[in-house]
């Protein structure tokens, strides 16, 4: 690119997330200059729908006025202040009264933080506080999910369940473990039922859970639906089981609602839609519809109150972040959530996923595609090599991003999770803007079967 081109400055300066760095030197990034409803302008003025609401957060699109002016207001009013020894705003008071009044069970208590990854982080610690409350230090051990993700800070990177976030980079820590991805597509026996991989899976969580010493373990987390392993939604009577097992142990159940919260799933929380019942919550992105970096942690009243004894006794709860609910970012939270009310965004969601889910399983028949999945308005298509047998493809052929390289060629950002193409639009989508995503899309999956096609 030339040499004072943004393209050439980027090269020059950025160190990029998730990025192949040595093939960006060559290929450089796609600068996004604005944004317009579904979607982002790139600085030639093109314009592409952002079927990831960017990366599965920004719930109202990118132009939402009233979001603009509830920042400013609160900018004006009081830019910053913290949450350390006792202080409080008006403005994070609302919000946490808010998001307790929406939250899937009682909550007591909500911790804000500014990302999924510090509020993933935060919960690890808390579990280990509320343990040690308890006077049980042995009950440390976390199980998450092999394909879950919780995020990139150590422990949170540690709950992920992902090669990539560990290898090279010394992880997982020591009491954070990983049990079943619950895919039944993928590691399903032949002929087993959706109902039987689910008990065979909680089957599988227990005897982890014996051969740890029940004493030992704390918590599981999950998502309600896994994100960024590649949108993998749980088998019938998956939670309800592994719930079951959970009580049994007296172990804590942590719903990473990150993705799934707020309407995506078609209802408020993912909780809702898969009947899990959590003792912590955790969500961000669409809690700000990705406007301000925000995110928060419920909690239920007895780890509160264990909380309370323990702090009694040393002194201090000896955790937060200098900008733990920031005025300015619980300002456009709060804004959010009342637009998600007055417009029904959930009853939106309701009315329009099955369009887009019957849009997904459009595309079964053709010969790339192996599992066409979904629910509310989140979705995947996973390519495989091999429609009978599952089997997928060479993962150095990079199907998945070859697809979602065409996408950005038509006008469609789609984000490629190996070989399966992850759906999830703003929620503001439109039934006719859904209709051209897929169209984009298909054009795309004709475009990859030629390649491959040779
Ligand atoms: N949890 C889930 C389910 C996520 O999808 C993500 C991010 O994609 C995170 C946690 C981490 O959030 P952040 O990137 O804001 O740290």
């Amino acid at each position: 690119p030339p040499g004072n081109s943004i393209a050439s400055r980027d090269i020059a300066t950025y160190l990029h997330s998730y990025t192949n760095l040595k093939k960006h030197e060559t290929d450089g990034p796609l600068v996004v200059n604005g944004g317009r409803g579904i979607y982002i302008q790139d600085e030639a003025g093109k314009e592409y729908i952002e079927g990831m609401a960017g990366l599965w957060c920004a719930s109202l699109g990118f132009s939402e006025e009233r979001l603009v002016e509830a920042a400013i207001a609160a900018l004006r009013r009081l830019p910053y202040y913290h949450t350390f020894g006792g202080k409080t705003t008006e403005i994070g008071v609302d919000l946490a009264e808010k998001l307790l009044s929406t939250a899937p069970v009682p909550m007591s208590k909500v911790f804000f933080a500014n990302s999924g990854s510090e509020a993933n982080d935060s919960v690890v610690k808390l579990v280990w506080y509320y343990n040690n409350a308890l006077e049980r230090p042995a009950k440390k051990k976390i199980l998450a999910r092999t394909k879950g993700y919780h995020g990139v800070t150590v422990a949170s990177a540690s709950l992920t369940g992902l090669p990539n976030n560990h290898r090279d980079f010394d992880l997982p820590i020591a009491n954070i473990m990983h049990v079943d991805c619950p895919h039944h597509y993928r590691f399903g026996e032949p002929g087993e039922s959706e109902e039987a991989f689910a008990t065979r899976l909680a089957d599988n969580l227990e005897k982890r859970i014996l051969a740890e010493g029940p004493e030992t373990v704390a918590a599981f987390i999950a998502e309600p639906i896994m994100g960024a392993g590649g949108v993998i939604l749980p088998p019938a009577g998956y939670f309800e089981k592994v719930q079951a097992i959970l009580k049994k142990y007296d172990i804590l159940m942590i719903a990473d609602e990150v993705i799934c919260g707020f309407g995506r799933t078609g209802n408020m929380w993912g909780c809702q839609t898969f009947g899990i019942k959590p003792d912590i919550l955790v969500c961000a992105k669409a809690l700000s519809s990705a406007y301000l970096p925000i995110s928060a942690v419920m909690i239920s009243e007895p780890i509160y109150q264990a909380m309370v004894r323990q702090s009694e006794k040393i002194g201090v709860f000896a955790h937060g972040f200098t900008y733990s609910g920031h005025p300015v970012s619980s300002a456009v939270a709060l804004e959010t959530l009342k637009i998600y009310e007055e417009r029904d965004i959930v009853g939106h969601v309701q009315a329009i996923a099955p369009k887009m889910q019957k849009w997904i399983r459009s595309f079964a028949d053709r010969p790339l595609v192996g599992e066409c999945r979904g629910t509310g308005l989140i979705g995947a298509i996973e390519l495989v090599a091999d429609k009978a047998t599952h089997a997928p493809f060479d993962a150095k052929l990079g199907v998945g991003a070859y697809l979602a390289q065409r996408a950005q060629e038509g006008g469609l950002i789609l984000r490629a999770m190996g070989d399966s193409i992850g759906f999830c639009p703003p929620l503001i989508i439109t039934g006719d803007e859904l209709d051209e995503m897929f169209r984009r899309f298909d054009k795309a999956l004709g475009e990859t079967e030629k390649w491959l096609a040779g």
